[in-house]
């Protein structure tokens, strides 16, 4: 069953390890790509070219994402801001190389190198976008050009694997104890690192790769809801989904929410959320393709009035009734973003460094797990005392 064993890719892992059932659920569903993905593509391409020193791929491209920019207008991007927001991911491979030379004269630099899963996962593969050898320890980087969430490296099961495919390929030229995983995000400043000794790193490819994917790929696999739901092919029609939504129905008839009750309630609410989003886009897409959704129509949602015709043109009308040019447009200083894209990083530090600030966050509820340290009424009093 090739097909089948295709969709227990690296990258859906923490998806089929969650929930097994849904590879049988999703084989009807399109994977389509999106404009995000394509864009992640080509900085990937982009990278490789820049860390392999190779002009040629690099400007090929520079090519593909004039192009894709080009045709995207709404990405707002450029292959010249792709390159400059690349540059610090590279200038990071070098130095975690430079430091690993250092060590060891020997140690070797990779990029895009595909392993092979196939001893734990059927026709399983991967590609570490940047593998740092050395005698005795291993590190994988994995550049995540998305700027949606920013992604963990700890016990990150698409990373385990691509560690545990370049670890088995290459564990016998460097006899590696340790590997060290990292993700890298530039449009989030992300860098998480992850550490796991090879032998524990075997070990969970033999008690929880090998028995997960033999029970995704099996005709019973059981579904269970979850975080991973949001990137699952059957989001939008799955019942298991909606039973997990739903389940907190428990609380109906209730007068009062008890503070393990609320707790229960915020660790659902993002995935809550997600789905009711995914409901109502779904929902909308059938009934826009004719497909009734009973007591339910499209109807013309609200707009906004916008300007027709060209900047000059209603200029020289304004002009025309009387209206001096200066009055017509508004002059606004560029975002700290735009500011940022304009200068670049580095000078943008050394021209305005001292005039930003970043405020005190405004109180918002976290995880336990969350790295941030819990901020109390407490240490808010003792704030104000020192400022007496
Ligand atoms: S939507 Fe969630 S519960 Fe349903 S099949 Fe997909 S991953 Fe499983």
């Amino acid at each position: 069953m090739p097909e089948l064993h295709a969709k227990l890719s690296s990258s859906a892992s923490k998806r089929w390890l969650g929930c097994p059932g849904s590879v049988k659920l999703s084989e009807h569903y399109p994977n389509g790509s999106s404009i995000y993905a394509d864009e992640g593509t080509i900085a990937h391409g982009m990278a490789e070219g820049m860390i392999s020193k190779d002009d040629k791929l690099v400007q090929k491209y520079e090519v593909e994402a004039a192009k894709f920019y080009g045709e995207h207008p709404e990405l707002n991007g450029t292959f010249l801001e792709m390159k400059m927001i690349l540059q610090p991911y590279v200038d990071y491979v070098f130095e975690e190389y430079a430091a690993q030379v250092h060590e060891d004269e020997a140690a070797q630099l990779m990029t895009e190198e595909r392993v092979d899963l196939t001893e734990y996962i059927p026709g399983g593969f991967g590609t570490s976008d940047v593998v740092i050898l050395r005698q005795g320890r291993l590190h994988i980087i994995d550049l995540k050009y998305g700027k949606g969430v920013a992604v963990s490296a700890q016990d990150n099961p698409q990373l385990k694997l691509y560690a545990l495919g370049t670890l088995a390929r290459f564990d016998m030229l460097y006899d590696i104890e340790d590997v060290v995983m990292t993700i890298y995000q530039p449009r989030l400043d992300n860098v998480s690192t992850d550490t796991i000794k090879a032998k524990d790193l075997y070990a969970w490819g033999e008690e929880v790769i090998k028995p997960g994917a033999q029970l995704a790929l099996s005709e019973d696999a059981p579904v269970h809801a979850g975080d991973w739901c949001q990137f699952c092919p059957a989001r939008y029609d799955c019942k298991e989904r909606a039973r997990d939504a739903m389940e907190l129905q428990k609380y109906l008839g209730q007068m009062v929410l008890s503070p393990e009750e609320i707790a229960e309630i915020l660790g659902k609410i993002d995935r809550l959320v997600k789905f009711a989003e995914d409901i109502k886009d779904s929902a909308l897409t059938k009934a826009l393709d004719g497909e009734e959704i009973p007591g339910w129509k499209v109807v013309e949602g609200r707009s906004n009035r916008k300007y027709v015709g060209s900047e000059e043109e209603i200029v020289r009308q304004c002009e025309g009734a009387g209206y001096d040019q200066a009055l017509l447009y508004e002059r606004k200083l560029l975002t700290i973003t735009n500011m940022e894209k304009l200068m670049g990083k580095k000078q943008f530090a050394e021209v305005l460094g001292a005039y930003v600030e970043k405020p005190e966050g405004k109180p918002t509820l976290a995880p336990e797990s969350d790295k941030r340290p819990a901020i109390t009424n407490n240490s808010a009093a003792e704030d104000f005392a020192d400022e007496d």
